[in-house]
């Protein structure tokens, strides 16, 4: 019945956070129904969850919300699918993204925009827009979506629910389309963070198909529970909260309040090399997305060139990507090779590898000081739809409190901190790499208690 009902609530809905959706798979239905009725029912049996268009589930389509992928089957589950599906849960469709998770509203969509439940005028964020409208607006429980940058912590700040993006290499990236590998995460949308360190549970663990993969299992994560925060230190990054705007400002602030009120100790760190974590990541993310995305060439699979032109390997090449891509997908390949180029490699690609380290320095020293780090989740309320298209600058600015915690490899957790002019705002917590338990942990119990 509740799949029934998520279908049916999917059709009618319009906010366009699904791509693709089918009637329940009736089959999984039946043995769900059949191990309920048995006594022994799987962790998240018939749950219905949702799936960021850029992770691959057996038999749906995979288009990484791109032209170039529009008809695309996945042969095969990512490793988290997989797991989540020996849980029990039903897959409820497959959630709007930016196209190939470039994006920071879900306008790059190459089908259409999402909107944001909370105000449809507005956007739900990005890249994970769809999952995260998804959740907010009470589709399914649960949606997984990717983080490079920001793409899960950002678009549940702008539509005010949980967002985790764990430790690189806490779960397998196999079957998430790659985007910057070394960035790239799947993390979850959820209601509260007990939900998502409940899924997460359920999903790590080392995968012999990603080498990046840990076989680590933080504290707290099985077994979750809500901590304490009292005489916890907090060191909120002044160079983030200098970025923000008042609305924004002002909720943090407030959360902040209550946070000293529970007896944490809130205290200020200033890390002043976070001023060049945009200009690191828009060079190395668009460097790896560059290769990684050599792979669409027109021959092998998605959309194929046009049969009537020449057939030599360039110009099927240059038909097939013309048409494929959208204009931010082809503006990262086309940075991408240029920092990569011979002449400006050392200048442009290796220097930022070389920042990204004191970066990651930088904040693995703050954490000497503090337990946990924090900062908005994005320096701005949501946009309204439309409003940045074409600015794109404006939308990388933006993730400047995101990116860090990627080029870090450490877990973030966004969330909510109230509304600001009847917008969501979301309040970012920094953990140590692999710390992730406690971090939910932590974020719950404030979620809880303020
Ligand atoms: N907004 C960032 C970008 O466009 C982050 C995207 C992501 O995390 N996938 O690259």
């Amino acid at each position: 019945e509740l799949n029934k009902s998520v279908a049916d609530k999917i059709e009618s809905s319009d906010i366009g956070a699904f791509l693709s959706y089918a009637a329940p798979d009736q089959q999984a239905v039946k043995l769900s129904q059949d191990r309920y009725d048995n006594n022994n029912p799987l962790p998240l049996d018939g749950v219905p969850v949702g799936i960021k268009d850029n992770i691959a589930v057996k038999d749906m389509k995979l288009t990484c919300g791109s032209k170039i992928l529009e008809n695309f089957v996945s042969p095969y589950d990512a490793t988290v699918v997989a797991r989540l599906k020996n849980a029990g849960v039903i897959i409820a469709g497959k959630n709007n993204m930016d196209e190939f998770a470039m994006g920071s509203t879900t306008e790059n969509s190459a089908f259409y925009p999402t909107k944001n439940p909370v105000n449809k005028d507005y956007v739900p964020g990005g890249s994970s827009g769809g999952s995260a409208a998804a959740v907010a607006a009470g589709l399914v429980p649960l949606s997984l979506g990717s983080d490079t940058g920001g793409s899960v912590r950002q678009p549940a700040g702008f539509c005010g629910i949980v967002g985790y993006k764990p430790s690189y290499g806490l779960l397998s990236r196999y079957g998430l389309t790659a985007f910057g590998s070394s960035l790239d995460q799947i993390g979850t949308l959820t209601n509260s963070c007990e939900d998502a360190a409940f899924v997460t549970g359920l999903m790590m663990g080392a995968d012999i198909k990603d080498s990046t993969s840990s076989k680590t299992e933080p504290d707290n994560i099985k077994n979750f529970k809500p901590l304490d925060i009292k005489g916890k230190r907090f060191g909120v990054i002044t160079e983030s909260m200098n970025h923000a705007d008042t609305a924004v400002k002002d909720k943090i602030k407030e959360a902040l309040a209550g946070m000293e009120k529970l007896g944490a100790v809130i205290d200020y760190v200033s890390i002043k090399e976070l001023e060049y974590a945009v200009s690191i990541y828009y060079i190395i993310a668009p460097a790896e997305a560059s290769s990684n995305l050599s792979r669409y060439d027109g021959i092998r699979f998605g959309l194929q060139p046009d049969k009537s032109k020449p057939h030599d390997a360039k110009s099927i090449y240059s038909d097939v990507r013309s048409k494929g891509f959208g204009e931010e997908v082809k503006r990262r390949i086309l940075i991408g090779n240029f920092v990569l180029s011979s002449g400006y490699y050392d200048a442009y690609y290796k220097k930022a590898q070389k920042a990204r380290i004191v970066i990651s320095d930088k904040l693995n020293e703050a954490f000497k000081k503090f337990d946990y780090l924090i900062t908005p989740t994005s320096p701005v309320l949501p946009f309204k739809l439309g409003q940045t298209i074409d600015d794109p600058l404006k939308l990388y600015t933006s993730d400047i409190c995101t990116i860090p915690v990627n080029l870090a490899g450490l877990p973030g957790v966004s969330i909510p901190a109230g509304v600001s002019n009847g917008l969501p705002v979301g309040l970012q917590i920094i953990g140590k790499r692999f710390d992730d338990g406690r971090l939910l942990g932590t974020c719950e119990y404030i979620m809880r208690s303020i």
